[in-house]
């Protein structure tokens, strides 16, 4: 018989003693399931990382963890964000499983699309990707805004999965892969595309929380996408050497057309030699700015340290 995938569920965690009770009565019966069904590892267990919440959630994983060993619990020493949280549980999960799905506290993700990741890792996937097939149940607002950040990032040239938030689920060579890049800034919708591998995508449909309210409003998401875009992009920095050269461009076109008034004779003294100096300054310093950025780019890429390339494997 085939050995059965070791599973850990990573679950971020930030003052959610409100919906951890809930959560816990879904977990129950979609793991014993998943083991009924022989689809995970008997010894599967849920990893739940507190981000040094302020409320009860520490005192509920406490609990959890003391009357079922299938609970297994993390607890950062201080807040440090959702995606610092997941990596922390990952990282965990890569020294003692076969397989990691991350999933928020709140159940929002359906849970039962782990059994399509599954199946989808059987069949030779190394990272699946949940997305998300409606958003019927977050409000207009929400769904714009969240919308528009994918669509923004990828404008900004981020490479992302569209409506795939942090809901995957990765092979433990896929976790070593996560583990080479040491960034501090973590984005990891952005990082785990580049790792490879074989991918594949799950659907799900998204649904309320089931107590507590969110931890993304406005300011975070905004925060969050330049987070992303700075962590992941050059390109702001290669639209100012465009500005550069647009706006030199134009200097050219004021040079000729105040030249004309000049000749014209509509013009006071010395109009024709300001407007044409403070264009073509103009346009020179912000294409210096733009030079000047394409290096920092580099620095900045060096400074990331990111492996250059992962092996899958050797024929020898
Ligand atoms: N979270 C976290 N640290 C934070 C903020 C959020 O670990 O600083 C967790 C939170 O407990 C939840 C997940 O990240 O499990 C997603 O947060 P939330 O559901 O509030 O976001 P939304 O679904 O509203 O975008
Ligand atoms: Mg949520």
């Amino acid at each position: 018989m085939e050995k059965l995938p070791l599973l850990n569920l990573v679950i971020p965690c930030y003052n959610e003693g409100e919906a951890l009770p809930y959560t816990k009565k879904e977990l129950d019966r979609k793991m014993h399931d998943l083991i009924d069904n022989k689809l995970i590892s008997a010894k599967s267990k849920v990893v739940l990382v507190n981000d040094g919440s302020k409320d009860n959630t520490w005192d509920e994983i406490e609990s959890m963890n003391k009357t079922d060993k299938m609970y297994v619990g993390i607890k950062l020493a201080h807040n440090r964000g959702h995606q610092n949280a997941l990596l922390a549980g990952l990282l965990y999960a890569k020294d003692h499983a076969d397989i990691a799905i991350s999933m928020d506290a709140d159940l929002q993700d359906d849970i039962n699309v782990m059994d399509d990741m599954i199946a989808k890792f059987k069949e030779g996937a190394d990272i699946v990707y949940g997305v998300r097939n409606s958003r019927k149940s977050d409000t207009f607002f929400k769904r714009f805004t969240a919308e528009g950040f994918y669509r923004f990032m990828s404008l900004m040239g981020v490479d992302i999965v569209f409506n795939h938030a942090d809901c995957r689920l990765m092979s433990k060579r896929a976790i070593e892969g996560l583990a080479e890049y040491q960034e501090v800034n973590l984005f990891l919708r952005g990082i785990v595309p580049q790792i490879g591998y074989k991918t594949d995508i799950a659907y799900y449909s998204r649904n309320e929380r089931v107590a507590g309210e969110s931890k993304y409003p406005l300011k975070r998401m905004l925060s969050f996408a330049l987070d992303g875009i700075t962590s992941f992009s050059v390109k702001p920095l290669k639209m100012i050497t465009a500005i550069g050269f647009i706006i030199l461009l134009l200097s050219f076109i004021i040079l000729i057309y105040s030249v004309i008034m000049k000749i014209a004779g509509n013009t006071v003294s010395g109009w024709t030699f300001i407007v044409c100096s403070i264009w073509l300054i103009g346009g020179i310093q912000t294409l210096c700015l733009g030079i000047i950025g394409e290096y920092i780019g580099k620095i900045y890429n060096e400074s990331k340290h990111r492996p250059r390339y992962i092996i899958e494997s050797i024929l020898d």
